[in-house]
């Protein structure tokens, strides 16, 4: 039974092959296999401890046949020509995520859908995805107790995006759902209150001029 993130990502795979980096437990290829989503899943890991969890579980789960798990980093894992139709990566802040993009999606060749989760700022995701012929296609905000995960779905596809969208999210700002509205508002309160500090405490002009530009921009989407 996989958590509120991990059951939305689910949602959002497709095809034959699963490849999921940094799998650690390996929790979402296993019910990707087990409901039949895909037919079979690469697990990739990078840390030993984290590797041997995902197959040890992979065993446990009578598995081994469907879904393998190879050590190493990103998308290094998946060989020259080599097919998968869904990567996830998730979990992970979205500066690493946005990392293992620019240094792999050269790897794969037929484009497959991704579907990325990150914890923390996914400006850097949307702006490799944009660069390197993927569209956004769906995006959602997962919201478990206090945490609010983000997650982008996207195809092949070109498209520019204005500094807004990469920021917020294209879909998220057209879709507006109650969690991502809930977000901003967090993060709102959070840097309002920043800037109160700042404002009584500091001369720090250019910090003072970064946060002001971020509660701008907060409202700015609120607003509407
Ligand atoms: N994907 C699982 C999830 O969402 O529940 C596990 C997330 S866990 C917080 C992040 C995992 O990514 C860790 O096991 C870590 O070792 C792995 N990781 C970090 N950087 C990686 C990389 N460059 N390549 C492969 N795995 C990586």
């Amino acid at each position: 039974m996989l958590d509120a993130r991990l059951g939305a990502v689910l949602g959002y795979v497709e095809g034959e092959v699963l490849l999921d980096v940094g799998s650690d437990h390996a929790h979402l290829p296993i019910e990707a296999v087990r409901q039949g989503k895909v037919s079979s899943a690469i697990c990739g890991e990078v840390v030993e401890g984290p590797f041997k969890s995902t197959t040890r579980n992979i065993a446990a789960e009578g598995m081994t046949g469907q879904i393998e798990a190879r050590f190493g980093s990103g998308l290094q894992v998946v060989s020259e020509g080599e097919i998968v139709d869904t990567v996830s990566i998730c979990g992970m802040g979205g500066p690493l995520i946005a990392e293992i993009l620019k240094e792999g999606l050269h790897r794969l060749a037929n484009k497959p859908r991704l579907v990325l989760q990150a914890n923390i700022h996914t400006y850097p995701i949307r702006k490799v995805l944009a660069g390197s012929g993927y569209r956004i296609i769906d995006e959602t905000v997962i919201q478990d107790g206090h945490h609010f995960y983000e997650i982008i779905v996207a195809e092949a596809g070109e498209v520019e995006y204005d500094e807004q969208s990469l920021t917020f999210g294209p879909v998220l700002l057209e879709k507006r759902e109650a969690a991502f509205i809930e977000k901003l508002q967090r993060e709102l309160s959070h840097q309002e209150k920043i800037l109160k500090n700042l404002l009584e405490n500091s001369n720090d002009a250019k910090k003072i001029k970064e946060v002001s530009l971020k509660v701008e921009q907060l409202k700015e989407v609120l607003i509407k």
